[in-house]
């Protein structure tokens, strides 16, 4: 009882003690998972998985995106959360760098395969502050005998992107060597469309979230048919991300969206099980 007292009469010092050493375990879990991550970077222990992306109209396969992976103790930690964790740290351009390497790879063993696309890569924007990121990227793929138009860059639109001037002239650089870019997470970010207008991108993802409400809310499809208009307008490759239903992909198909990714149509996937996939699905669509 007299605990319990005492607990009460100091609630409020409690709950801030309780507070403090909540704080002092996330800080020294932070200062952990970014020891480990910086780990994980120096080992290139940090792999891929590929979805594809579809073609809504034809159903054939135009390219895939590459996403990070990290498993610690068996455990996978969420892109969202090492992702940050890797911009907030100055380690992102390292992480992004080897990313592409693993890219390079894929590209190298599928075109051995027999199944050759191009593959997009995720950069953020510290990435692009830079040229390190494009320097480093262009001897990856130099080492690999990669051409440029096998790569798409897909940069999601944070507030780092206020600093346009410095990033637009980087992505510019890199159209001009043939790659395509993206603005991922289309319609959610900043500074959409001076990008469009200064042609610093050649293709828009539409984010999840529309698509995930699309065949529920008036707003959502008007949201996906003006992006759909402003690509038509600007000459860009655009393309819906996160399909989860057939609903989805009919009512995108039937608004003229010309392509598509999501679970519906696969789950990021290891390389080895994404070059068997596109041999099932080529026997079934054929390849465009
Ligand atoms: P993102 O680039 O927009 O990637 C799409 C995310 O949606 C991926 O999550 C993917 O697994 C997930 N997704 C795909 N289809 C569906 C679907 O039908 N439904 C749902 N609910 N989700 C779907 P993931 O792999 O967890 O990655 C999250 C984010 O982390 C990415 O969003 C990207 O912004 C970032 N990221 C991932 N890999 C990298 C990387 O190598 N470099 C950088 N800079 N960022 C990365
Ligand atoms: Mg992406
Ligand atoms: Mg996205
Ligand atoms: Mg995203």
């Amino acid at each position: 009882l007299a605990e319990g007292t005492v607990l009460i009469a100091n609630r409020q010092k409690l709950n801030y003690l309780r507070f403090e050493s909540h704080m002092e375990s996330d800080i020294s879990t932070r200062a952990k998972l970014l020891s480990e991550l910086r780990n994980a970077i120096h080992q290139q222990s940090i792999f891929i998985e590929i979805q594809p992306k579809i073609n809504l109209h034809s159903g054939s396969i135009t390219g895939f995106e590459a996403l990070a992976r990290w498993e610690l103790n068996n455990e996978r930690i969420p892109p969202d959360t090492f992702i940050l964790l890797a911009e907030t740290s100055g380690l992102i351009t390292k992480l992004d760098l080897l990313v592409a390497e693993k890219v390079a790879q894929a590209i190298q063993k599928m075109t051995k395969a027999g199944v050759s696309y191009p593959i997009a890569i995720n950069a953020s924007a510290p990435d692009l502050l830079h040229n390190d990121y494009r320097h480093k990227l262009f001897e990856i793929l130099d080492e690999y005998h990669i051409n440029p138009n096998q790569i798409e860059l897909e940069i999601t639109e944070t507030k780092a992107m206020r600093d346009y001037h410095v990033i637009a002239p980087q992505l510019r650089s890199m159209i001009e060597m043939g790659m395509k870019v993206s603005l991922d997470d289309f319609g959610t970010g900043y500074s959409s469309l001076a990008y469009i207008t200064d042609l610093a991108a050649t293709g828009l993802k539409i984010d999840r979230s529309f698509i995930q409400k699309l065949t529920q809310s008036e707003a959502d499809e008007k949201v996906v048919d003006m992006i759909l208009h402003l690509g038509r307008f600007f000459d860009l490759d655009v393309i819906a991300e996160g399909i989860e239903t057939p609903e989805q992909a009919e009512r995108l198909k039937q608004m003229n969206c010309p392509s598509g990714q999501g679970y519906l149509f696969a789950r990021p996937m290891s390389v080895d099980s994404a070059i068997q996939w596109v041999k099932l699905h080529n026997k079934q669509a054929p390849k465009g």
